[in-house]
């Protein structure tokens, strides 16, 4: 990732990508403390267009003010960075990683004068789970690795230090094979993804855990406003794993994931193991919207 062309904006400037350096003694390198973001951009007819920009950075400043850190710039600004990286990296589509982040001035948990910094890079990323596995759906196992309780961790940050519990989830199960890690919360319930928010169809009823121990995802968001709009009924409650055993359908939502389909849940197909037909149906209004083919909500792409 780090010896390639191209360029990266580091606190208002547009640096080579090579360039792009940290010092080892970087305060959230250390212990984890900072905020990002992962946003998409789209090729569309018009050119590339970030999809829910505004959304994006909202979050990022929202997690910002959970963690307590100053942000050294404001919002126009980070979205401009985000249109600007994508444009002068001359990408037609990307992913878009802007990050918050404590540097050097100090260390220890107790260092005083830290300053936060920001950074923006984007990059070409295809689909992040497969693309035969957007028909066919992925073989997901329930983590033995525990999602964050509300009190360890704040789960409406997107903060950098809680991915390493993601990671735990995700290395123990792909080393079993499998393509995506379930986390349940502390009471045992299903929370999310290691990077997704998971949805189930049930007696044509779609069902999402709330948002106790999970982030609050954008495309989750998306997801639910198109459920409201066809009039799919849609609930938000505690969800057991064994629900999703017996769904008709399940599927992940993310950024990075997009909606890809699960087919397999511990060893159990779900439904007909394979993309269910409203999985498809929402999956394919999203592709749909995302890359401009859609009039409505045309307030969700920014163009670059
Ligand atoms: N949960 C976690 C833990 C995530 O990292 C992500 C990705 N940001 C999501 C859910 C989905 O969020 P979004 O749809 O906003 O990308």
């Amino acid at each position: 990732m780090a010896d390639r062309d191209g360029l990266i904006w580091l606190d208002g400037e547009m640096v080579p990508w090579r360039e792009a350096r940290v010092h080892v003694l970087t305060h959230t390198l250390h212990y984890g403390m900072g905020v990002f973001e992962g946003v998409r951009a789209y090729a569309t007819d018009r050119g590339p267009a970030i999809f829910r920009l505004e959304d994006h950075t909202g979050r990022l400043f929202r997690s910002a003010k959970i963690l307590n850190m100053p942000m050294p710039f404001d919002a126009d600004t980070l979205n401009a960075a985000q249109k600007q990286v994508v444009r002068e990296n001359g990408l037609d589509s990307a992913y878009i990683r802007p990050m918050c982040f404590y540097g050097s001035e100090g260390m220890g948990l107790h260092a005083d004068g830290l300053k936060a910094h920001v950074m923006v890079a984007a990059w070409t990323w295809g689909s992040y789970l497969g693309e035969d596995n957007m028909v066919n759906g992925i073989r997901v196992k329930t983590s033995s690795f525990t999602r964050h309780h509300v009190n360890s961790a704040m789960c409406k940050a997107k903060a950098n230090g809680h991915y390493f519990n993601s990671m735990l989830a995700v290395n123990e199960v792909s080393a079993d094979g499998y393509d995506e890690a379930l986390l349940l919360d502390a009471d045992g319930y299903v929370a999310e993804g290691s990077g997704e928010n998971v949805f189930i169809v049930s007696n044509g009823e779609l069902i999402t855990p709330d948002l106790r121990s999970a982030l609050d995802g954008i495309t989750r968001r998306t997801i639910m406003t198109y459920a409201q709009e066809m009039g799919i009924p849609i609930r938000e409650k505690r969800m057991t794993r064994d629900e999703i055993y017996v769904a008709d359908e399940a599927f992940f939502t993310g950024t990075a994931a997009e909606v890809m389909p699960i087919r397999e849940l511990d060893n159990r197909s779900i439904g007909n193991g394979r993309r269910g037909p409203l999985t498809e149906q929402l999956q394919s209004r999203y592709f749909d919207q995302v890359m401009g083919r859609r009039d409505d909500h045309a307030e969700w792409l920014a163009f670059v």
